[in-house]
């Protein structure tokens, strides 16, 4: 059922959310008209300055405000290990183990031939051309990836593509099959880094 104009528009844009129907999206902008002005103010330019100053790490793909994230930028991490994680979020809760003093590579999605997400769509290519290139300091590839099919036909995948001599390993099992990540508790995720195979 149409409401005003105004309301409609924001209702539309809303229902653009993740997991947000159009009664939810309904009831979010009830919500925020019933807020207030000084409320709607915020939220716009809150959204307004997170999509001007965010990017993506030239380096790692993970998301920063600068054109190099603090990470990648850092002389104290171990730049010869490399963490190859699904998504930047994930680069932050493995940070908050504080079990891991490498760097990073996000590929910002996973092989599925279901939704057709192939290699172009992905940040593997520019992971390859960073461990296969001469000059690489790369010495250690340790997968973060989610122990699922899409997870392990990446992992397959990038390591046919690697031509150098490397150290490789993945989380240690104990992880439950089909956990993202960002579902396991730090304690968990710490153990898994630890005695990574
Ligand atoms: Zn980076």
């Amino acid at each position: 059922m149409p409401l005003t104009p105004s309301l409609d528009r924001l209702i539309h844009e809303l229902q653009k959310l993740p997991g947000v129907g159009p009664k939810n999206a309904q009831r979010l902008a009830i919500f925020i008209f019933k807020k207030g002005a000084d409320f709607s103010r915020a939220l716009s330019s809150a959204v307004i300055e997170m999509s001007q100053n965010v990017k993506y790490c030239s380096s790692c793909a993970g998301i920063c405000e600068s054109d190099i994230c603090d990470i990648c930028s850092n002389s104290l991490r171990d730049h010869s290990k490399v963490c190859v994680v699904e998504k930047p979020t994930d680069v932050f809760h493995i940070e908050a183990t504080g079990q891991y003093n490498g760097v990073y590579h996000v590929l910002n999605g996973l092989i599925s031939p279901l939704e057709y997400l192939t290699i172009d769509k992905l940040n593997i290519k520019p992971l390859v051309a960073r461990i296969n290139s001469a000059d690489s300091p790369v010495r250690e590839i340790v997968f973060a990836l989610p122990p699922k099919v899409e997870g392990d036909a990446t992992m397959a995948l990038i390591k046919k593509m690697i031509q150098r001599p490397l150290k490789i390993s993945k989380l240690a099992q104990g992880i439950p099959t089909g956990c993202e990540i960002e579902h396991i508790d730090s304690m968990t995720l710490a153990r898994a880094l630890n005695n990574r195979n």
